[in-house]
Parts: structure tokens; sequence; C-alpha cells
């Protein structure tokens, strides 16, 4: 007996057995296919991960799958094998990790397209047509003389040989010709040649080359405008000489189009993009072009780590270290960690690259598990910027800005030179307060303040979005004394215009900058050298090159130190040492200048004199005398609930259900209040376990959540496993 044993998206933890349609052939059934399946009252897109023979479940009550949607298996082996791997040990439903692997029109069970090319070819009638039978209609005759002439030929190439759409639609209305689905010519990918390396460079790349053909990792460590991004080009450039594919993740595309275009430019290439701005469609024929190979390389944010490939031959992960690697709800995996995993399952090797490397990678990499390559310094002209910081106790600060930093400003633009002012909060004001009574307008919602957005006189909150129009008076007192607190980017933006007139200001932040288009055409006019200010959020720092840039000013340094998350430090060091790697690309040079009050802490200091990687280091040591990671492992049990105390009751309760259950190296903490207890209308509570190793964490995952699902979770109470979470508070 066949049993068909299904991923089905749904909540529960579980595969789920069906016994096959009526009159198929099992043999040829591969893992990897989807099928129509009932689930309760609905049909749903279920995937098929095995055949068995037997199952645990009472044969009489399996239920019939309705119909086998695919000829052949949908994804590759690497694929099913890395889909199951990431159910178990991210702990989250196999259906919703199987279909992270499928574009949304398959996930909704529609039919796979025909991947051909529009084509025409002459009809049996059309090809015993007499030669001057059309002298009355000239364009159809020589349209007819062209599909005479190639026996086949593309719609889009007889287009272009004078033969129109409407000229066509008639030949074919007078069944002389008919529509073919013709496969694409394979051109063989083509690299045009790189920048002559350097020393370090070449080490890197030559180590990469050699290690192409099975799996390792490797962390490429090098500073800011090192030239990583070359390295990564002339590895790809060998890898499709040898006919593999290769993968690049990066963790934004719509605000790096730079990154895109040097691919562009580099490759003469079938380059396949994810990115969120695709429709269905586009999504879709990328996607297939990824899996059947006819896409050479595949550049996409996190979710592509899970796109089916036909020959993958390297996964690259661009600022490995980035947050937006790491999903933050539903099924959260970290796509670097996944494309460690992948690599491994398909025996290829994984390239790591960053400035300013994650601890976990660091740790990897000094351990021993992944190869190290490291780039010291810039390539081609540019020299790293040195930083001071600017004491701005007591100062009568402009908008946030010091006299010191103004001068600073000042200088680089007489020079002709640009500058970037960093200040990592978008709006007008973090917070306003009526000055009478003391009301502050605080999200309805949420545990927090909303934020104030003079150009379109609301408030809002950054967490669930809530909007409120901007108040004229109190609410409460009805004074007209309203004070803001706290400075957003739109604030400095104002006071930048009245301190340089005529010089322009470019806001980039997620108020100003929707979609790539506005990113690019914005990069390009920065990039035409005209003297001007940036001023912006961490939308600025990401990857971005900015040659006429001398100077840099963080705004407020202070926003960054006193995290609670033991993250922080990390963070900060990361955040600075990529806003300050914008800086003196080309020949100009850079100066960083850190507005700060606390010039003597000690996270201060270290970034002015001790470089990033010795910075990582240290803390690395920190890190190891806490247990954190990555010397200790962590999970997080995560609730949410319109009760305000079900949450915590729920994980008191799992707690101790499990304690008995848990193995040694395991400890509890909590349950404790989130850093924001309420959101978005619900109360969230947490627990946190860490664990000394990666095994003894999974066991304790796993009786965390046998325990967690066989509770009773009152009302609207949602629980979730985190894995490695990124944020702890
Ligand atoms: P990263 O990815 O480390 O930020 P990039 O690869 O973008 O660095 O290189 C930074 C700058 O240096 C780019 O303008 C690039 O063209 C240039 N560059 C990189 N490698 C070389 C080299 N070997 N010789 C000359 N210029 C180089
Ligand atoms: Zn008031
Ligand atoms: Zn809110």
């Amino acid at each position: 007996m066949s049993i068909l044993r299904l991923a089905i998206p749904t909540p529960l933890r579980q595969l789920f057995d069906y016994l096959p349609p009526a009159g198929i052939n099992i043999e040829a059934l591969q893992a990897g296919t989807r099928l129509q399946v009932p689930f309760g009252s609905r049909q749903v897109t279920g995937y098929l991960v095995d055949v068995v023979s037997d199952t645990d479940q009472d044969n009489s009550r399996l239920k019939t799958a309705n119909a086998v949607l695919d000829a052949a298996s949908l994804l590759s082996p690497g694929t099913i094998a890395l889909c199951d791997w990431a159910a178990r040990y991210y702990h989250h439903p196999p259906g919703d990790v199987f279909a992270a692997a499928f574009p949304p029109r398959l996930r909704q069970g529609k039919a796979q397209l025909d991947n051909g090319i529009r084509g025409w070819q002459l009809s049996t009638r059309g090809k015993g047509l007499p030669a001057d039978a059309l002298s009355r209609a000239p364009k159809q005759a020589a349209a007819l003389a062209l599909l005479r002439a190639q026996s086949q030929a593309s719609h889009e190439a007889l287009n272009a040989a004078g033969a129109s759409t409407p000229t066509l639609r008639a030949l074919r209305e007078k069944e002389l010709i008919e529509e073919v689905s013709l496969q694409a010519v394979h051109q063989p990918p083509a690299a045009r040649p790189g920048l002559t390396l350097n020393e370090e460079q070449a080490a890197a790349l030559s180590g990469l080359q050699t290690a192409l053909g099975s799996f390792s990792c490797h962390l490429l460590e090098g500073v800011t405008g090192s030239g990583k991004t070359e390295v990564y080009l002339q590895l790809i450039a060998r890898c499709l000489a040898d006919g593999q594919q290769a993968m690049v993740l990066i963790p934004e595309i719509g605000l790096t189009p730079q990154t895109l275009s040097r691919f562009e430019q580099r490759f003469d290439a079938r380059i396949a993009v994810f990115h969120s701005g695709l429709t269905e469609l586009q999504r879709y024929k990328a996607w297939e072009a990824a899996r059947d190979g006819r896409a050479d390389i595949i550049i996409g944010t996190r979710s592509a780590v899970f796109t089916p490939l036909h020959k993958l031959g390297v996964i690259i992960v661009d600022e490995e270290h980035d947050g937006s690697y790491k999903q933050q709800d539903g099924f959260r995996y970290s796509a670097r960690d996944v494309a460690v995993k992948r690599a491994q399952l398909e025996g290829c090797p994984v390239l790591l690259g960053s400035a300013t490397p994650s601890l976990e990678s660091l740790h990897n990499a000094l351990q021993g598990r992944y190869q190290h390559p490291r780039l010291s310094a810039r390539a081609g002209s540019g020299t790293l910027p040195t930083i001071r910081t600017e004491d701005v106790r007591g100062e009568q600060l402009q908008a946030g800005l010091s006299g010191g930093l103004i001068d600073a400003a000042k200088k680089a633009l007489g020079r002709r030179e640009q500058v970037l002012l960093f200040l990592n909060r978008r709006g007008y004001a973090a917070s306003v307060l009526c000055h009478d009574c003391g009301w502050l307008a605080e999200c309805s919602a949420c545990d927090a303040r909303l934020t104030v957005h003079r150009r379109q006189r609301q408030l809002r909150c950054h967490h669930c979005n809530a909007r409120r129009p901007l108040p004229s008076q109190c609410p409460e007192c009805r004074g007209n004394r309203l004070l803001t607190q706290g400075l957003g980017t739109e604030q400095t933006e104002d006071t930048l215009l009245s301190l340089f007139p005529g010089i322009p200001i470019h806001r980039v932040d997620s108020d100003t900058i929707q979609g790539r288009d506005a990113m690019a055409s914005l990069v390009d006019r920065i990039n035409a050298g005209e003297p001007c200010i940036l001023l912006g959020t961490q939308m600025l720092t990401k990857g971005h090159h900015f040659p006429n840039v001398s100077l840099i000013g963080i705004i407020d340094a202070d926003a960054l130190l006193f995290s609670a998350d033991f993250r922080g430090e990390e963070r900060m060091a990361q955040l600075l040492t990529q806003v300050a790697g914008r800086a003196g690309r080309a020949e100009t040079g850079g100066q960083v200048i850190m507005q700060t009050h606390y010039p003597d802490h000690p996270a201060v200091l270290a970034m002015i004199n001790t470089p990033f990687a010795d910075q990582a280091r240290a803390m690395l040591t920190a890190r190891q005398a806490s247990g954190m990671p990555p010397y200790g492992q962590l999970l997080m049990v995560r609730t949410d609930c319109s009760d305000q105390s079900a949450g915590e009751r729920f994980l008191q309760q799992l707690r101790q259900a499990s304690e008995s259950a848990l193995p040694k190296g395991c400890h509890i903490v909590g349950p404790l209040p989130s850093a924001m207890p309420r959101r978005a209308g619900k109360f969230r509570s947490q627990l946190m376990v860490m664990g000394n190793t990666r095994s003894t964490l999974q066991q304790c995952a796993s009786a965390l959540v046998q325990r967690a699902t066989s509770l009773r979770a009152a009302g609207d109470l949602k629980w979730s496993i985190d894995i490695d979470p990124q944020e702890v508070m």
C-alpha cells in the first residue's frame, strides 16, 4: 500500500498522510510535486514529501488526494532536503516551510506556465498556399515569406522584421500560420574582464576558486570598500564558466540599485532578480528560470534562499551581519544560516562577506570552522576615514547640529565635496507633549509615543502604523503650548535648508524614498558629484558608494548607546562602521564626526580608537563570559494576546510542564514582559531559554513545542518559537 506524506500549509507542526488519487502511477510520483487535497472543509495545495508504505494513522480514516497537479517534481532534491531540515531546526510547520520554496502562483495551486517564447510557423494550409495568393495583401504576403524562409520565428523577431501583430493575427485568422512555443537558444554566459586584483583579493579569490565543487564555508572579512564585491564577481565568473549557477543574497535590493547594476554590467548572463516589487507573474518566471537552469545568477533578498536551482555552484551572502536576513515573524528563519546549511546539503561553497561580520560568523571563523580570507585595506585609491567625537555637552545645538559639525560641513561644501548626515529617526520629532498639563501623545494600541510627521500634519505610530491628525491644541486642557521632543530627519532638514541656502539637501528615509527607482535616481543625482547634503536613516548605510562624500556626521550617536539587548554594542559598532564606510571612497579621503554627550563612554572611545575587527574580538571575549551567543544558544517562546495576563500565565504553565523534560545544560529565564509589552493591541510576553550547545537547545525546543501544543491557550492567545532570536528584548 502506498501512502502519500504531504506538507500542508496549516499551523500544525506535522506532515499529513493521504491515499493517492485513483489510477495514478505511484512509481512516477516524485517528492516536490504538488497535489490538491481535501483538508477540513477546504481544498488545499499540498507538497509531496515522501511516499511511504505505513502510517500510524487509522488507515480507514485516511482521505484520498484529489489530484496530482504536476507531471514531475518542481523542487530540486537539495531544496526538499533543505525545507525538511528548516522545518525541524526552526520547529516550524512544514507546510509553511515548503510553501517558501514556491512562488505565490504555484502556492495557490495554479498550473505551471509554458515557459517557451511566443512564435509562429506556417500551417499545412499556409505551406500549400501558392506564392502569389496574397498579392492583394502585401504585408501579409511579406510576413508569410519571412516564415517560409525560416520555418519558425519568434513573435518579437517577426515584429522587428516588419510583420506587425495585426498582420500576424490576420494570417492566423485565415489559418495560414499557427502559434508555436519556441525554446530560447541557450547562450553560454560570459563575463567582461574584471579589475586586476590586489594581493589580498587574489589570495581570497584563489582560495575560493579551489573550493568550488564541494562544501566549505568562508568568511570574507574586508573593510568597507576593500573590494569584496570584486571578489564575488570574479568568483561568480569562474562558477559560470564551470556551467554552474550562482546565488547571491543581499539585504535589500530596493535600496541598493548599485549592487545590481554592477552585476548586470559585468556579466553577459541571465540574471534572475527576486525582490518585493515583482508582480506575481514576474516572480514565477524568475523562479522557473532559476529552477530550470536558464538563469545563471540568482540575486535576491532573504526569501530567495529557498529557490530551487538546477546546478548550484556557489552561494554568496553579502553583508552577512545584516539583521534583515532574519525573518521576524511567522517562519522565523535566518537566511544566512539557511544558506550555510543549503551549501552543505548541495555540496558547494558558501561565502559570507562583511566589513562588520556578526560575532556568530566571526567566532566560527576564528574557531577554524570557516575559512577566513581578509581584506585589510581599501582597494583602488580610497582611504579609510578618520573618526573623531564632537562633545556636545552644554552646546547650543541647531536641530541637533553642533557648531563644530556645521563648520566642518561648510568647509567640505566649500571644497565642492558632499556631506552625509546620519540620524536614525524619521519624522519631525519623536514625541509631542503639552507644556501646560503634561499630556503626551501616545498610541492607543501600543506602549509607545506617537511620532510627529509635520509635512503630513500627522502623528504616527512607528510600531503599528496608526495615524492621527496632528492636534493644534492639547486634547486634555485645550492649552496650545505643545512641545515637540526628540529630533527626526524632517526637522533637521528644515534647519539645513536655512543654514545652507542654495545647497541641495536630500532627505533619505522611508517617507521620502519609496521603491527601487526612487533610490536609483537619487544615487545617480548624488554621484553626478555636485556639492550637496545627504540626510538620512539606516537606509543610507546599506552598501552604497558615494565617492564624493568626504564628511560624515553622526548626529545622535547617543541614541545607539545603552541598548538593553545583548547585541546592542555589536549593532552600534556595525552600524557606525558601515555609516563611516560611506566616506572617503574616492581620492578625497574622509572624516567622520560623531556627536555625543558621552565622549568617554567605552563604546564611543572604541569607535574612535579601535578598528571594527578588533572591537569584535573584544566583544567576543565578553560574550564568552556571559555565555550568550555565539557561546551559548538561545531560543524564545513568545506569546501575544489581547488579555494582559494570559500570556504570562501560559508561559508559566509551559515552564512548569516542561521543566522535568529539559536536558541538562538548559536554563529558562522568564516569563518576562517584552521591551514593549503592548503592541498593536496585543500584550506580549516571552520566555527565554539558553542552552550550552546546539543539540541541548534543540532537545529543549522539542520538549517546549510538544508541551505548548498540548496546553490549552486562552482566548486569542498565540504562541511562537524563535530559534536563534535576533532581538531578545
Ligand atoms: P566592497 O564590496 O568591499 O565595499 P568594492 O568591491 O565595491 O568593495 O570595491 C570598492 C571600490 O574599489 C570600487 O569602486 C571598486 O571598483 C574598487 N576596486 C575594487 N577592487 C579593485 C582593484 N583590485 N583595483 C582597483 N580598484 C578596485
Ligand atoms: Zn494640556
Ligand atoms: Zn501603535
